[in-house]
């Protein structure tokens, strides 16, 4: 047996086989070679394989997505099967005595480079086909393996390095258990995802991919970020207790779900869910959420191979403010870039994407792509109680210009003859330091805010959200961070406006005292997450908090602040 420890990113306890999600070593090298029949056939029957896997892939995506995602293997056949690309791998390797490999690299490439610098949707997604499929005949020439998450069909819990949020996307919730990665930390998106899905996940593990092998027993605890490797019956026993004292403690607080998220001296705050997906309100209404705090739309732009259409987009906002009955929803503006990429809308290679052409500073420039999506908001707006935020907003001007356009998309769709809610408001997510430190200017403009701790913290401290070398720096008790959760909460309220908080910070035992303290007005956190809080809060003063917070912010250093917060939840 073996123990690995990393972060615990999403609670619970999962224990199955292995089944390792790690981009195969697909390096070739030039061969010349004799017998051009033998390399040929060695082509051929990559060619073959490759067309039964990708038919099986094909169903089970099918059956267990649907066949929308599936259509994406219908295009991917029809590439390994085209004689105006194969019959010129076989003439390199006849003409050339090179290797099957080599002459399928060349010649792929080849189609790749003319395809992508053509200005046309349909070839530059030719381009992205020819490129998988190519990948795909080449592992099976050189013996090496692809995975393919969504073709999982047992119970397991997948291994990889990272899994990018578009990977955790297609994870099945019915089959993977849990996950461990050996990169990330608790805000790194994949480890969002775990949460929203509901599985337990412990991700920074640093070698797990080095260690686990498939097939082998895991154990994920994603409550104290330890994973066993191939444990004996006693450690699986002990672990499987574990699971269900967690279960237990679950159903203790589900008793929550229709209470009042008020402290014991009585004052209320909106516990509301962070969402992906209309898919996950059905997690935000079994956990007794009072809103959506906050929806990433960018899950909606992921998975696919087009942007999404103003019909598409609206039907998925109207589900969800359908589906929250006049509750608050805040639907963030697509925030793409950093970790989040879109294989159709190629973004330049960047030294430094977090810090680089990404969110409302790429939708300020492709307003074709962000008027869409406006247009979709608007439109839904009628069906609910919608509330929408800008993200990434460094500057007032930003603001000012994505207002603009919202206030322009308005103005067209009523001048239609289309609907539009009367009173919407809108807000920013103040991630950025600069914004914070400018929150009684912005207040003045804004209608709320809500606070995104996974980036304020990130720039803060200079410490990428995905590096655990570095995860250290992730100090979200910082008397530096406090101070500026304070300065964009005491400035909403000076002009009349709510502060929220939608950063992971909102749902951590250990800070939900000290921001009650603070005045936050709206805690939006992993769904799963709401009902542990409401717990906490029945048993926190908040008049006690306001005095807590204030000493917290005159503390030295992030440990002090947790001390004193651990001394008074003990007392
Ligand atoms: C944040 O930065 O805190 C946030 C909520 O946004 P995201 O995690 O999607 O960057
Ligand atoms: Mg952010």
């Amino acid at each position: 047996m073996m123990k690995l420890n990393g972060i615990a990113a999403s609670s619970g306890v999962a224990i199955a086989k292995a089944y390792c999600l790690v981009a195969p070593d697909l390096t070739v090298v030039k061969q010349q070679i004799t017998d051009v029949d033998a390399e040929q056939a060695k082509l051929d029957a990559a060619l073959a394989v490759t067309t039964e896997e990708l038919k099986a892939i094909q169903q089970m995506t099918e059956e267990n997505l649907g066949a929308e995602e599936a259509a994406i293997f219908g295009a991917h056949l029809l590439v390994v099967n085209d004689p105006e690309l194969i019959a010129p791998m076989k003439q390199k390797i006849a003409d050339e005595k090179v290797n099957a490999a080599f002459a399928l690299q060349e010649v792929s490439s080849m189609f790749v480079t003319m395809f992508e610098s053509m200005d046309n949707d349909y070839m530059n997604e030719r381009a992205a086909d020819i490129k998988d499929v190519s990948k795909r005949i080449l592992a099976h020439i050189l013996g090496v393996k692809i995975p393919n998450p969504s073709a999982i069909n047992e119970r397991v819990i997948v291994v990889a390095n990272d899994l990018t949020p578009s990977d955790t996307a297609q994870l099945n919730r019915d089959f993977v258990l849990g996950f461990t990665t050996d990169i990330g930390g608790r805000t790194s998106h994949s480890a969002i995802m775990a949460r929203s899905l509901e599985i337990p996940a412990v991700v920074g593990t640093k070698e797990a991919t080095q260690t686990i092998e498939d097939g082998m027993m895991v154990i994920v605890d994603g409550l104290s970020g330890d994973v066993l490797v191939n444990p004996d019956d006693e450690t699986i026993a002990h672990y499987e207790q574990k699971a269900k004292a967690f279960s237990a403690q679950q159903k203790e607080w589900a008793k929550l779900v229709n209470e009042p998220s008020v402290s014991a001296d009585g004052h209320h705050v909106e516990l509301a869910a962070n969402i992906g997906t209309p898919e996950d309100l059905e997690s935000v209404v079994r956990n007794g959420g009072e809103g959506v705090g906050l929806y990433r739309t960018e899950f909606l732009y992921m998975g696919r191979d087009a942007l999404p259409t103003e019909d598409e987009q609206f039907t998925a906002y109207r589900a969800v403010l359908e589906g929250m009955s006049g509750k608050p929803v805040v639907v963030r503006t697509l925030d793409i870039g950093g970790d989040k990429k879109l294989p159709y809308l190629p973004l330049a290679e960047e030294l430094n994407p977090f810090l680089g052409h990404r969110a409302i500073r790429l939708c300020l420039e492709r307003t074709d792509i962000f008027r869409t999506q406006l247009r979709a908001l608007l439109r839904a707006s009628t069906y609910g109680n919608l509330k929408i935020m800008f993200p990434m907003i460094a500057t007032l001007q930003e603001f000012r210009e994505a207002k603009a356009l919202l206030e322009e998309e308005k103005a067209n769709l009523l001048a239609e003859g289309v609907q539009v809610a009367e009173q919407i408001e809108v807000g920013i997510m103040v991630e950025i330091p600069s914004t914070a430190v400018m929150a009684d200017t912005f207040a003045k403009e804004v209608d709320f805010f809500s606070i995104g701790t996974n980036d304020l913290i990130q720039y803060t401290m200079a410490a990428d959200r995905m590096n655990e070398q570095v995860s250290y720096l992730y100090q979200p008790y910082n008397p530096a961070i406090l101070r500026l959760i304070k300065m964009v909460i005491d400035a909403a309220h000076k002009e009349g406006k709510w502060a929220g908080m939608c950063g992971e910070m909102a749902g951590d035992e250990f800070a939900v005292p000290l921001l009650l303290g603070l005045g936050l007005d709206e805690f939006s956190m992993s769904a799963t997450s709401i009902l542990k809080t409401r717990a906490l809060l029945q048993s926190l003063n908040k008049v006690e908090l306001e005095e807590l917070a204030v000493r917290a912010l005159d503390e030295a250093t992030a440990d002090d602040v947790l001390a004193i917060v651990q001394q008074y939840v003990a007392k």
